[in-house]
C-alpha cells in the first residue's frame, strides 16, 4: 500500500504518450490481505513507467463486481492513473450494469473494457440467456448510448475465441463489437507474433480502425500458463513448451526465461508497428519491470 499520486488523469489521452508506444498494465482484484499487499507493491513498482492506463479485471455475472468497483475507485483516487474498469455483462440485468456504470461515472473513471464474460463455474446453465445482453456487442452499444463519455475498450482474440472454431465468423463478431462503439481493443495473450499481425491486417482490411493493443503474458510459472492457455485458447508453441519442460521446477530460471522471451516478443511487436503493449501482470512485480528495463530506452524509460 502507500501508493501516492504521481500522475494526472486525462479523459482524452490514454494511449501512446507523445513519442512512444502505448503502455498498459492489467491487474486483478486480490482476494486475501497478502494479495492486497502484492497488488499495491506491484502497482507501485510499475508507476515509474508512466502507463497510459492500468486496468482492473472483474468477476462474472456481478459476483465480484462490487469488489473490483471499490478497487478501481481506490486505484484511480490514490494514484491518479488513467484507470480502465473491466465490466462483464454475463447474467447481469440492465439495472445492475447501469448502477455499476453510474458508480464509475461518479468516481470519474474515464474508461470501461466492456466484456461479455463467462458464466461463473458451477452455476446452473442459462446464465447467458438470463442477462440483459447475450454478447459484448449489444452491451457496447448500450454503454455508448447511455454513457457516451466513457472511452470503451473490447477484447480481441487473434487465435479465435475458445467458444468458436470459425475464425472468420469470430472476427466478424469482433468487428461488429467495435462498430457498436469501441475506441480500442486489447488482445488475449499469444506467443507467435505472426498470429497478432495476421489478425490486425485482416481487421484493417475489413475497415476496423481502432488501436488493437497486444496482450503480453510473461511466462514465469509454466504450470499456471499452461492452465491459462487451455482456458483462454492461446496456443503454447512447441518451442516454448520444450524450453520450459527442462526448467519447470526452477522458479529463478523460469523467471529469467520468461523475461528474455517477453523482451524478444515485445521488441519484435513494437519494431513491426504494434501501437503499444498491454501486460497481464497477474499482480506480480517480478517480470514486467525487468522486461521494461531490458526493452530499454528505445521504447520506454522509467
Ligand atoms: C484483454 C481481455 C480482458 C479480459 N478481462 C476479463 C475480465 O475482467 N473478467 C472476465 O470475466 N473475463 C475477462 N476476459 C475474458 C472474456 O470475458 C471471455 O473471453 C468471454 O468468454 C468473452 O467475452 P467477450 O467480451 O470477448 O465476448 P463476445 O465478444 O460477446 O464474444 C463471445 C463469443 O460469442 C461469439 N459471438 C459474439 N457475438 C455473437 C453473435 N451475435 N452471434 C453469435 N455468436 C456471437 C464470439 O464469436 C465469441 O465466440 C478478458 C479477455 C480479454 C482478451
Amino acid at each position: 500500500m502507500g501508493v501516492v499520486s504521481t500522475m494526472t488523469t486525462s479523459r482524452e489521452q490514454h494511449a501512446g504518450q507523445v513519442g512512444r508506444p502505448a503502455l498498459s498494465f492489467e491487474f486483478f482484484p486480490p482476494r486475501q490481505p497478502e494479495g492486497e499487499r502484492l497488488f499495491w507493491n506491484t502497482l507501485e513498482a510499475l508507476i515509474p513507467y508512466q502507463p497510459d492506463f492500468v486496468s482492473i479485471t472483474c468477476g462474472a455475472g456481478g459476483s465480484r463486481q462490487a469488489g473490483s468497483g471499490e478497487l478501481v475507485r481506490q486505484v484511480h483516487e490514490r494514484t491518479g492513473l488513467y484507470t480502465v474498469a473491466h465490466l462483464t455483462c454475463v447474467g447481469a440485468s440492465r439495472a445492475t450494469l447501469t448502477d455499476m456504470l453510474r458508480f464509475y461515472q461518479e468516481c470519474g473513471i474515464p474508461a470501461v473494457l466492456a466484456l461479455r464474460g463467462d458464466p461463473p463455474r458451477g452455476e446452473p446453465p442459462g446464465a447467458l440467456e438470463r442477462g440483459a445482453f447475450r454478447y459484448a456487442e449489444p452491451f457496447v452499444a448500450f454503454i455508448r448510448e447511455s454513457f457516451p463519455d466513457f472511452r470503451l475498450g473490447v477484447a480481441a482474440y487473434p487465435e479465435g475465441h475458445p467458444e468458436t472454431s470459425d475464425l472468420v465468423r469470430d472476427q466478424c463478431h469482433f468487428q461488429r463489437k467495435v462498430e457498436a462503439g469501441a475506441d480500442f481493443a486489447v488482445t488475449q495473450f499469444f506467443f507467435e507474433n505472426e498470429v497478432y499481425f495476421r489478425f490486425v491486417a485482416s481487421c484493417r482490411k475489413q475497415g476496423v480502425q481502432v488501436p488493437i493493443y497486444p496482450g503480453i503474458m510473461p511466462v514465469t510459472d509454466y504450470k499456471q500458463i499452461k492452465r491459462l492457455s487451455e482456458l483462454c485458447g492461446s496456443a503454447l508453441p512447441g518451442w516454448l513448451t520444450a524450453r520450459y519442460e527442462e526448467i519447470r521446477d526452477d522458479p529463478e530460471r523460469m523467471l529469467q526465461t520468461g523475461v528474455e522471451l517477453a523482451v524478444e516478443q515485445c521488441r519484435d511487436l513494437l519494431r513491426r508497428g504494434a501501437p503499444g503493449l498491454h501486460f497481464f501482470t497477474l499482480n506480480q512485480s517480478g517480470a514486467v519491470p525487468r522486461i521494461l528495463r531490458e526493452l530499454g530506452s528505445e521504447f520506454y524509460s522509467a
